[in-house]
């Protein structure tokens, strides 16, 4: 805008000079011919209507290129308000990144959704306020974008707000290129989709958590057990499952009734939690019926896990009345072998051992293809 005013002045200034070079030379003239008494009016009079035309001409289109100066000056305004308000009251947290990961613009909507001030986003990189979690991705996907492997990427992320909460993010990414072509900035639009998330993990954990003792439910067992199987198998780790089942469980239910039987499982589990370190997965795969994987352990390790359960299950004392009820469990044991391809393989050997711990008398634990 302001380059526009210096040319514009320029113009003036060299169309006016010229129009007093022709008054000047118009004097002149006139002047020579006073001087020599030989007074022509029929060659000043017209010079003089030349030079007035030119001059109102040259006026004219001066006029009217200020006039389209000053109406394009107007429209450029106007568009860079409507950009900005646009740029500013988005739905969407928009932000333009440098190579370095530095925010060069950012909208008020972002500031709010994050609540740092625009100079304080712009003082920071997205490194800073990104979710640890979420960190070796972002930079991945950052330049990958600076790379040109991707023309734009749809993914989520976490930010640390300034509050210290935490911010679930949808974000788009596309590459802004100069007229080379190169890669100038990065273009990011946030949404935020926090509530969603969160609503989601609930249902995820309400989807795989028992609801009467809160481990991990049948679905999330067979979806960890996989996933620890393959584990192993890849990385030629040991892995052992116990099987363990309450014994004469119905019995308590039909002497006691069911709410005793519910604090009865809810004790038990906590009775299997104190014999198990944090890694161990426990879930409860049937009513009375749970499963333990242990990560990196061997048939003695599982077999003294196993004796440290079945102690613990027997301190377990639920009063009812003035009764107190009192339960064992039956334990079978499966191991990882190199020819297993799924978890179910141990699953099965694991349960034939609960039977054969079953049929032995109850109480007992028994390790697969053992002849008790
Ligand atoms: P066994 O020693 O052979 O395992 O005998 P059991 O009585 O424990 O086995 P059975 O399969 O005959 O009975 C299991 C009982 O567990 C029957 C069922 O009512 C009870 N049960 C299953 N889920 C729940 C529950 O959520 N709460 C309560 N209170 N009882 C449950
Ligand atoms: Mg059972
Ligand atoms: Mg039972």
């Amino acid at each position: 805008m302001e380059q526009n005013n210096r040319s514009e002045k320029k113009k003036i200034f060299w169309i006016g000079f010229s129009l007093y070079n022709w008054a000047f030379i118009l004097l002149f003239v006139s002047m020579f011919i006073f001087i020599n008494e030989n007074f022509r009016w029929f060659i000043i009079v017209p010079t003089f209507v030349v030079i007035f035309l030119i001059s109102f001409i040259l006026n004219q289109r001066l006029n009217k290129e200020i006039e389209n100066t000053r109406s394009t000056e107007k429209a450029l305004k106007h568009s860079e308000e409507l950009f900005r308000g646009i740029f500013n009251n988005a739905a969407a947290g928009i932000a333009l990144l440098d190579k370095e990961g530095y925010y060069q613009h950012v909208n008020l909507t972002l500031c709010r959704m994050l609540g740092y001030t625009e100079e304080e986003l712009k003082a920071m990189k997205f490194q800073d306020i990104t979710h640890p979690n979420d960190l070796e991705k972002s930079i991945c996907l950052c330049a990958g974008m600076w790379e040109g492997t991707y023309p734009w990427i749809n993914s989520e992320k976490r930010y640390i707000c300034k509050n210290g909460n935490i911010l679930w993010a949808e974000i788009n990414m596309s590459a802004i290129r100069g007229d080379d072509h190169e890669i100038t900035d990065i273009i990011v639009v946030v949404l935020d989709i926090t509530v969603r998330k969160n609503m989601e993990q609930e249902l995820i954990l309400q989807a795989t958590t028992d609801f009467l003792t809160g481990v991990d439910n049948r679905l999330a067992f067979m979806h960890k057990g996989q996933e620890e199987f393959s584990r192993a198998q890849r990385y030629g780790r040991d892995l052992t499952l116990l099987l363990l089942d309450v014994d004469h469980f119905k019995c308590v239910n039909d002497i006691y009734g069911h709410l005793i039987g519910d604090r009865v499982l809810r004790d038990v589990v906590r009775a299997c939690k104190s014999a198990l370190r944090e890694s161990d997965i426990l879930a409860r795969i049937g009513g009375e019926e749970f499963a333990v994987i242990l990560l990196e352990s061997q048939k003695d390790t599982a077999y003294q896990v196993a004796l440290r359960i079945q102690q613990k299950v027997k301190e377990v004392i639920v009063e009812s009345g003035n009764n107190e009820v009192q339960v064992t469990v039956s334990i079978g044991i499966g191991m990882l072998r190199d020819e297993d391809t799924h978890m179910d393989d141990i699953f099965k050997r694991a349960d034939d051992a609960l039977y054969k711990a079953k049929n032995s008398g109850r109480d007992r634990i028994v390790l697969e293809n053992s002849m008790e």
